[in-house]
């Protein structure tokens, strides 16, 4: 099965992300947390997005489409693939179904956390206490569900139609949430 979380900065994606990996012994694709190594490791693409990240604006397309491939095509990861934070924009969607095309796979799930802005606001002030994440600060914070609300909404407006998507209340609790997905995915 291959799903994809999606849902603005803090609506629970990587959480519900782990938990389904777990479950399904799957495989979890990040890049978020791609783009973060690549920084920590400090290489070119990291010193390239390092301040399109701290400032909470996307990442080039490009940049981030490059970093997917190879994950699509890795045969250990075949069919066990959850997306956090991919895609994000409707040209990372329509770059995803072609990837997925090539390599003989197909999207099974589509998640929509529909998340409230004032439990995103609590949410990652918490998550800035405990991960210490730079761009967890607040005005990031509305910066970066502003940018949520302006590209990613495309993206919602391009899958919301599609018989895999599904959209979850993602203001409830984290293992209420978890159980609504584990139901639809009948596991
Ligand atoms: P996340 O961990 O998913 O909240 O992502 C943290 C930051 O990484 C975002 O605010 C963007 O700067 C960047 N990023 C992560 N995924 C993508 C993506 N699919 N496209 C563009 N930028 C991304």
């Amino acid at each position: 099965m291959n799903i994809i979380i999606f849902g603005p900065p803090g609506a629970g994606k990587g959480t519900q992300a782990k938990n389904l990996v777990e479950k399904l012994k799957s495989f979890q694709v990040s890049t978020g947390d791609m783009l973060r190594d690549e920084i920590k490791k400090d290489t070119e693409i990291g010193k390239k997005i390092i301040n399109h990240m701290n400032e909470g604006k996307f990442v080039e397309d490009e940049i981030v489409n490059k970093l997917l491939e190879k994950i699509i095509f890795d045969k250990e990861k075949k069919n066990k693939l959850i997306f956090d934070g991919y895609p994000r924009t409707v040209n990372q969607a329509k770059n995803l179904e072609n990837l997925l095309n090539k390599s003989n796979q197909k999207l099974d799930f589509i998640f929509f956390l529909n998340v409230k802005k004032e439990t995103i606001i609590k949410r990652i002030e918490k998550r800035k206490i405990l991960e210490n994440r730079s761009d967890d600060e607040s005005n990031t914070i509305l910066k970066r569900y502003d940018i949520y609300m302006d590209k990613t909404k495309p993206v919602l407006d391009y899958y919301s139609s599609k018989k895999e998507f599904h959209e979850i209340d993602g203001n409830l609790q984290i293992n209420q949430i978890s159980e609504k997905m584990l139901g639809i995915l009948n596991v």
